[in-house]
Parts: structure tokens; C-alpha cells; sequence
């Protein structure tokens, strides 16, 4: 019978599974594929060098416009563990060339940053949320003028002097995108923010008790922080103009969230010279 599938050869399929650690490709499975067996003469592999479009027609995400050898070469294969070879072609629409490559790409880079040690703090298997605050608007209204202006008395009635630098009663706000980012291959649930530092923002939009945020996805939440200061114009626009505020040196924020094992994690999130720090515990 005449062999029409374009298939992988042997050295392309190790390097394949070399590439990811021989971990499975995708960021919900990460499953070892390679490991002991009880016999000491054997391993047991239960590792696939999948097609991303397939080897002949008719097979999922065939591509007719490739040639032979692009459907052999590397660039067309993604390690993945036997159960997520089958998965991957059981629903092509939702298992799309374009998802299986975002994979490969993200387990490649994963295991090349962990070969590094820059991902040696982070505990393999787990999720891992950082916070990003990005700068909206700002601005500032007037609640009226200060006690603290000078006072002098005319015809019995004490009246302020308003000179040009009036001492005024300002509330001066902040909007931001408050994204939570999960930087991790592992989903996180029940997230939780809670503001346990000396200032606090005004308010965060509230998320759902029950909610989740998949691997590499994000979530937008609206922000708010107001600060309540009396001087002059110059004084409300020198704190107003900083993108984060100065006072934001005395926020500290704890993000907690769950992995699948219910194991509690936590992101701190704090801020040094108008930069947001993430420490994960
Ligand atoms: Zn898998």
C-alpha cells in the first residue's frame, strides 16, 4: 500500500518533544510524557508528535496549499501527550491550527525560561497572577475653600481672603485598567483581591465569588483612587500629575486564588518608584 501521510521522521519527532521537555504542548495538560518504568530496562513514553494540519487529506486542519515536506517539517508538529493527540482532532473548530501553534510557542518558550532558571520561582504546576495598572485619566474638583485661608472682618462679618493662591479643598481621582494577567500554563479560581496597606483604592470593580481566569487570559477591571488634599492650584497639580500616584508607595494589595487542587496561592502586589512589583508567595 502506498504511503500517502506526510509524517514525521524519527529525529524530527524527538527534537519535537526535546523542545517542550517532553511535556505535553497544551497549557491546561502539561503532562509528562516520558518517565520510569517498574522494568528497569524500559521507560515508558506516552508522548505524540501531533499534526497540526494533517499528515494526508482528508485528516484535521489539512492544508492542501503545503507542500510534503512543510507538512513533515518541525514547524508543523506539536508534542502533546496521547490523550490531548486524540482531543485536539475530536473538535478542529475549537482545536484550530492557530490555537495549537499559540501552544507550542508558549510550552517552548516556558521550558526555554525554565532551563534559564527565569521561572525558577514559580512553583511548577501552579498559577501564577500578576497585576498591571494602566493609567486612565486624572483629574480634580473643587469642594470649596479651606478654613486655613486668612480671614478678615468686614462691617462684623469675618469673610476669607481670597487672594491669588486660595487655599482650596480638592479631591483629586484617579482612573485605571486594573488587569490581572494569569502568567502561567495553570488555571486559577476564586480570585480574591484584597487591599492590606496603609491607603486604599476608592473602588475596583467586584468580581463574580465564583470565577476563574484560564491560562495566558486576562481580566479588565475598572479602578478608582481618590485623594483629599487642601492647598493651592500648584500643590493639587504637582500630586495630580504623576501617572501613578506618590501616595500608592503605601499600597499593598494581596491577590489570592486557588489551583485546581484548592491549594491557596497569593500575589503581592506593591509599588516602587511609581512601579508595580509582583511577588508571588
Ligand atoms: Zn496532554
Amino acid at each position: 500500500m502506498a504511503n500517502n501521510r506526510d509524517d514525521f521522521s524519527k529525529s524530527t519527532t524527538l527534537l519535537m518533544a526535546k523542545r517542550v521537555g517532553f511535556s505535553c504542548s497544551n497549557p491546561n495538560c502539561r503532562q509528562l510524557t516520558v518517565g520510569s518504568n517498574e522494568i528497569e530496562s524500559k521507560s515508558t513514553s506516552i508522548g505524540i508528535g501531533a499534526h497540526i494540519a494533517a499528515a494526508s487529506k482528508g485528516g484535521p486542519r489539512y492544508d492542501e496549499t503545503m507542500t510534503p515536506e512543510q507538512r513533515s517539517s518541525i514547524s508543523n508538529g506539536i508534542w502533546l501527550c496521547s490523550n490531548c493527540a486524540k482531543l485536539i482532532d475530536t473538535d478542529v473548530n475549537k482545536y484550530s491550527a492557530n490555537i495549537l501553534k499559540t501552544w507550542k510557542q508558549n510550552a517552548e518558550d516556558e521550558t526555554r525560561k525554565k532551563l534559564n532558571g527565569e521561572l525558577k520561582n514559580i512553583t511548577v504546576g501552579s498559577p501564577y497572577l500578576e497585576v498591571d495598572l494602566i493609567w486612565r485619566c486624572a483629574g480634580r474638583s473643587n469642594r470649596g475653600y479651606s478654613d486655613n485661608n486668612p480671614i478678615e472682618v468686614l462691617d462684623g462679618v469675618p469673610h476669607f481672603v481670597i487672594n491669588h493662591k486660595p487655599i482650596i479643598l480638592w479631591d483629586i481621582y484617579w482612573h485605571f485598567d486594573f488587569v490581572i494577567y494569569n502568567n502561567s500554563n495553570y488555571p486559577a479560581y476564586n480570585i480574591l483581591i484584597e487591599s492590606i496597606g496603609g491607603i486604599h483604592f476608592r473602588y475596583i470593580d467586584k468580581l463574580p465569588k465564583i470565577n476563574n481566569l484560564a491560562p495566558l487570559q486576562n481580566i479588565n477591571l475598572n479602578a478608582k483612587y481618590i485623594e483629599y488634599v487642601e492647598g493651592d492650584y500648584t500643590l493639587a497639580e504637582e500630586i495630580t500629575r504623576p501617572r501613578i500616584p506618590l501616595k500608592f508607595k503605601e499600597l499593598v494589595l494581596r491577590i489570592k486564588y486557588f489551583d485546581d487542587q484548592r491549594i491557596e496561592h497569593y500575589t503581592y502586589v506593591e509599588f516602587k518608584d511609581g512601579k508595580i512589583i509582583n511577588k508571588k508567595e
